[in-house]
């Protein structure tokens, strides 16, 4: 389906939000910085699907950040596709690990990871959605700084012709 993405983004980043504001005791508090315009982009994708790669993205954000971390959602139109965003302030992925973080089973830290719990098959299948709906997915992070994780969705520019047009 079309789906306008800063809504659908927006959207997404609510229920984080939420989850935050709601519990009394977060194992893990963390605050979530938008940079998104308003904007009319229209993308073909699965919404469910979609939800499932950013909830993934946002959940690795929180996972491999300290308490209190700041997680930068960013979304950049850059006219045939947008590009959207998640930065966060946490462990960051060494050098010679960040090609293979999309891996099927790849954990930078097999005994850290096992503690924090998950299967390390979450960025393989964000990868498989992304792709998908011919987009890509990449990730630039400084080992100790932080991660930002990247998804590009081409999409067309949305023209209004008559057959848009209609009275109620
Ligand atoms: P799952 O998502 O299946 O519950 P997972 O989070 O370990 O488990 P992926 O989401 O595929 O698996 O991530 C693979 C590995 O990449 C992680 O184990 C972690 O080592 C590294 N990684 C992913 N996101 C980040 C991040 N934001 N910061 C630092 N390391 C990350
Ligand atoms: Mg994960």
């Amino acid at each position: 389906e079309y789906v306008n993405i800063a809504e659908l983004f927006n959207y997404i980043l609510d229920r984080f939000d939420m989850i935050i504001a709601n519990d009394d005791e977060p194992k893990k508090r963390y605050t979530i910085r938008r940079e998104i315009p308003q904007s009319q982009i229209w993308v073909e994708l699965d919404t469910s699907k979609f939800t499932q790669v950013i909830d993934n993205l946002m959940n690795n954000a929180i996972k491999y950040s300290p308490d209190g971390g700041v997680i930068t959602a960013r979304l950049d139109d850059k006219q045939t596709e947008v590009v959207l965003s998640i930065s966060d302030q946490g462990l960051g992925i060494p050098a010679a690990d960040v090609n293979h973080v999309f891996d099927r089973f790849f954990r930078v830290d097999k005994a850290r990871s096992r503690a924090q719990g998950g299967s390390g098959l979450g960025l393989a299948i964000s990868k498989e959605i992304v792709e998908r709906f011919d987009g890509r997915i990449w990730v630039e992070s400084v080992e100790g700084q932080g991660s930002t994780f990247f998804i590009a969705l081409p999409y067309e520019p949305y023209e209004l012709d008559d057959e848009d047009v209609w009275d109620d």
